[in-house]
């Protein structure tokens, strides 16, 4: 890790695509709470880029909206932020643009100070290449005067074909160690506290497996639909828009082994196992090992064909080949326009194998330890209690911790912090995005072409098509923030 907090260490981030929504509503705010806060180097600038027609005024200005919820109590560190915000107008293929660029930014270390700088690529992904490119080509990615760190958005690839294109760009111009791959739901505080839930406790880590776990559910849930996004989200749908990414991020962070040490080498070798593990379906297979639905309307939203097969909602069975997990069904779920937004990862232990008590031919209910990512962040356990009264019942009571409010930060300011302090490990390594590529690939495969593959529609503000229960199995019920006891 290189050193960033010494005197003579000066930080410039550059944004390309800086008059796009990303910048305005996630980056900027990230980085005015990280300035704000003293998180960043006392030296730093930051340098948004665009083909837009803007001065620094006006960039800055475009941004107070973004910044606002922040800025409502402090105007005077805002001012003191935009003071170091400049706006570049050109593009970031174009070797005449990034030149001007290089020498601003040179420009800010001619006292002799270190000339580090993160490039972040909040562009569309159709731009990662010519960009990677470019700045291989202006000498911009090399390491003499400081470091140079890369951040790209998500999504990487559009199958496992692509993502070794694009990997293969990178590594021509890059060391794994300058690329760091986002995916923002790594930076939320739930999802990072399922390494100290699962690896600074000793009770849940034996019960860990096959031995004791009967399924678990990773979902991610929305109720917003596509809101005038259709045409991007058609060419994508539920399962590179989310499962890829997000979803199977969440499912390496439930079934990995204990790393060595917390270090983002060991932490991203035991994910790159797991995924490693996991089922790679057939096409046939994969099309019985999951369901796909489309809300009813999508249709006719802008951007989509009218004979639009693209899943809005997806529930796909994978399995960890390995002997921690073998056997023990993976049920990961996504969709849009649903009943609820919610983000929940839920362990179902398995039933006691006898009971004693008087439950009228009822099992009782099996230990859930659910952990919810978003809303009310937070963790909870169910457990079997004895029903008040005369009679020797049992009923399901549940311990409940939760995260307090204030102290939850948007996951762009952990990760920036992650990317100056030269933390890959809530980024994504290359292995990793090619391997879930590999698992995902075949579902849309599935998807796509095979005749075992229905597309089910369901109404808006539903949990999804009904075939998705019964694809559950016996005994087994989908869980959300919503479910009751
Ligand atoms: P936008 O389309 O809103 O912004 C992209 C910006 O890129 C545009 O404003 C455009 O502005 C600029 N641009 C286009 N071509 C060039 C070029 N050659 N050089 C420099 N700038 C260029 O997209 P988003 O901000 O929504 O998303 C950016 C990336 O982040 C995408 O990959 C997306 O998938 C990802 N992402 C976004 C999220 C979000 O919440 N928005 C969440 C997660 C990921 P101009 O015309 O002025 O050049």
């Amino acid at each position: 890790m290189v050193s960033n907090s010494g005197d003579d260490q000066r930080l410039t981030v550059v944004i390309f695509g800086a008059s796009g929504d990303l910048t305005r509503r996630k980056l900027a705010p990230a980085l005015f709470h990280l300035y704000k806060t003293g998180a960043l180097p006392k030296m730093c600038h930051f340098v948004g880029v665009a083909r837009s027609e803007m001065d620094d005024e006006s960039f800055r200005s475009a941004l107070v909206e973004g910044a606002e919820e922040i800025l409502a109590y402090d105007h005077e560190a805002w001012d003191e932020f935009a003071g170091k915000i400049t706006y570049i107008r050109g593009s970031s293929t174009d070797d005449e643009s990034l030149k001007r660029i290089d020498q601003a930014v040179s420009g800010y270390c001619s006292d002799g100070s270190t000339d580090n700088r993160i490039y972040y690529m909040a562009l569309a992904p159709s731009l990662y290449t010519g960009t990677l490119q470019a700045l291989g080509r202006c000498g911009m990615l090399e390491e003499s005067s400081g470091y140079r760190r890369v951040v790209v958005e998500k999504p990487f690839g559009t199958n496992l074909k692509s993502a070794q294109a694009l990997n293969e760009v990178v590594h021509s111009v890059l060391n794994e160690s300058q690329v760091f791959r986002i995916d923002h739901y790594l930076g939320k505080e739930t999802v990072q506290n399922l390494l100290v839930f699962r690896f600074a406790n000793t009770i849940f880590e034996p019960l860990w497996n096959r031995n004791y776990v009967d399924h678990v559910q990773i979902s991610v849930l929305e109720s917003l639909d596509t809101e005038g996004r259709a045409g991007y989200y058609d060419g994508a749908g539920v399962l590179r828009d989310m499962m890829q990414s997000h979803l199977l991020q969440l499912l390496a962070l439930v079934a990995m082994e204990p790393p060595a040490t917390g270090g983002s080498d060991a932490l991203r070798n035991e994910k790159a196992k797991v995924l490693q593990s996991v089922s790679k379906y057939e096409t046939d297979s994969a099309a019985i090992n999951s369901v796909r639905g489309q809300y009813v309307g999508y249709r006719d939203e802008e951007g989509v064909a009218e004979s639009s097969s693209t899943a809005t909602f997806g529930a796909i069975r994978l399995y960890v080949n390995n002997w921690r997990w073998q056997g023990v069904p993976f049920f990961v779920r996504s969709g849009k326009a649903l009943a609820e937004k919610s983000s929940e990862i839920s362990v179902q232990f398995r039933a006691p194998p006898h009971t004693i008590f008087d439950t009228h031919g009822a099992e009782v209910t099996p230990n859930l330890l659910q952990i919810s990512i978003q809303p009310h962040e937070g963790v909870h356990l169910t457990f079997e209690n004895k029903k008040p009264g005369t009679r020797m019942g049992t009923a399901p009571e549940r311990l409940e911790y939760h995260f307090p409010a204030q102290v939850i930060r948007d996951s762009y300011e952990r990760l920036l912090l992650d990317a100056v302090e030269g933390d890959q490990s809530l980024f994504t390594r290359s292995d990793e995005i090619e391997m879930s590529w590999q698992i995902i690939d075949p579902f849309v495969e599935a998807w796509q072409n095979s005749l075992k593959s229905q597309l089910y529609p369901y109404e808006k503000g539903t949990m999804g098509p009904e075939t998705a229960d019964e694809f559950l199995g016996e005994n087994r019920v989908w869980y959300g923030h919503g479910s009751e006891l």
